[in-house]
């Protein structure tokens, strides 16, 4: 039997389909984790995988994470996650699009689609020809929906903020030192609005023109991308790659606080034991990264009625990120365990898994 099939990955998903539909060349696989709390929300991650088993396994991973990141986002939804595989050139024609959005279709609502790695808005506009349950479409000024970064740069916004009174005891991040790790879409979005506070910012970016020009929007500083993790901060924001949080930049840390959106921060759950240990204030990243399923998620279940969801109540959702993060920490310090074990817990709980 091929390792596949006993891998640790497998965690009760409700349903995973493999679709492969010959006309179009469409290769894709669907994971649906957990509708516990409603239909199964994820993206689609369009990627080029050397081996077929390693598509699976990303979608089973993906689709677990995603049924946690929604749980703790207080959305009435599940957790899903789609793959669609794609040749060593990319290939991704609108043939295997619409072939994807039957496939999403003959779910029946049980799994809704949204943009991830390698998808554009426009791609998921031609899945939206073939089924209703898809998000993340282009919206109407003032409408929920569209470019998920600025909803997930205000909420970690917020979740810094709330790092800094908890840690720090400062009501606010004037003065205080946060490094960023990636000034695109999110790091970018999240330095403007920390700056707007009086916040002194280290910016890094592999692209250094990119961390220049926001060092200069911002009034920030650069460091080097080799610096970055280790610079002397008040709180160091990872905004890039997942998996920056390792046996060999843990120990190097300067920070109080560790708290950014790049998904999968921790390289392995025990990282973060040894951020606990080493007394740093850690906002694990699904829940403070959650802003733009928020912003998405609440288009889909408007949509569903018919109806528009506006954007203010979309930011009133992503405001109580502070307060669920205050929870975790609260119980973290009261059980001395770590805050990523915490919350991983409280999703647990939440979908009826624990
Ligand atoms: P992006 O591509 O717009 O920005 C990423 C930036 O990181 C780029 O400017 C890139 O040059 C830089 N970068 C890459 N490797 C680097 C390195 N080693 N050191 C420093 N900089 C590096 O992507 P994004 O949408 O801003 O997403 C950033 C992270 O946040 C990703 O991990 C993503 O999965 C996660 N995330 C994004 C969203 C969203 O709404 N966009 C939501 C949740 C999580």
């Amino acid at each position: 039997m091929p390792a596949l099939w006993n891998e640790a990955d497998w965690d009760e998903h409700e349903r995973v389909e493999i679709i492969h539909d010959r006309n179009s060349g469409l290769t894709a696989i669907i994971a649906l984790h957990s509708t516990h709390l409603g239909p199964g929300a994820g993206g689609t991650r369009f990627w080029h995988y050397a081996e077929p088993d390693m598509a699976v396994r990303d979608a089973l991973r993906l689709s677990r994470g995603m049924s946690f990141k929604n749980a703790m986002a207080g959305l009435p939804m599940g957790g899903g996650k789609a793959v669609v595989v794609l040749d060593k050139d990319g290939t991704k024609t609108t043939e295997m699009l619409h072939a994807f959005g039957d496939a999403v279709e003959a779910m029946g609502g049980q799994y809704v689609t949204a943009e991830d790695v390698g998808a554009s808005v426009a791609d998921m506009v031609a899945v939206a020809t073939r089924t209703s349950h898809v998000c993340g479409l282009p919206a109407d000024e003032g409408d929920a929906g569209g470019d998920p970064g600025p909803f997930t740069a205000y909420g970690i916004y917020l979740g810094i903020t709330a790092a800094v009174a908890h840690k720090l005891g400062k009501d606010s991040v004037d003065g205080v030192r946060i490094a960023v790790q990636g000034c695109g879409s999110v790091g970018g979005g999240v330095a403007r609005l920390l700056a707007k506070d009086g916040a002194k910012l280290i910016l890094a970016d592999i692209n250094a023109d990119a961390a220049q020009a926001l060092a200069a929007e911002t009034g920030g500083e650069v460091a080097s991308v080799d610096e970055i993790m280790a610079v002397e901060c008040d709180v160091l924001s990872p905004n890039a790659l997942g998996a920056v949080l390792n046996d060999e930049t843990i120990p190097a840390l300067n920070c109080a606080i560790v708290a950014g959106g790049a998904n999968n921060q921790l390289a392995r759950p025990h990282h973060g034991q040894q951020l606990h240990d080493r007394g740093i204030l850690y906002a694990p990243d699904y829940v403070i990264n959650a802003g733009g399923i928020i912003n998405v998620g609440w288009e889909y279940l408007y949509a569903q009625k018919g109806e528009d969801c506006d954007v203010s109540a979309v930011n009133a959702r992503i405001a109580e990120i502070p307060g669920r993060l205050q929870s975790i920490w609260q119980k973290s310090e009261a059980e001395g365990r770590p805050s990523n074990e915490v919350a991983d817990a409280m999703a647990r709980e939440l979908i009826g898994r624990g």
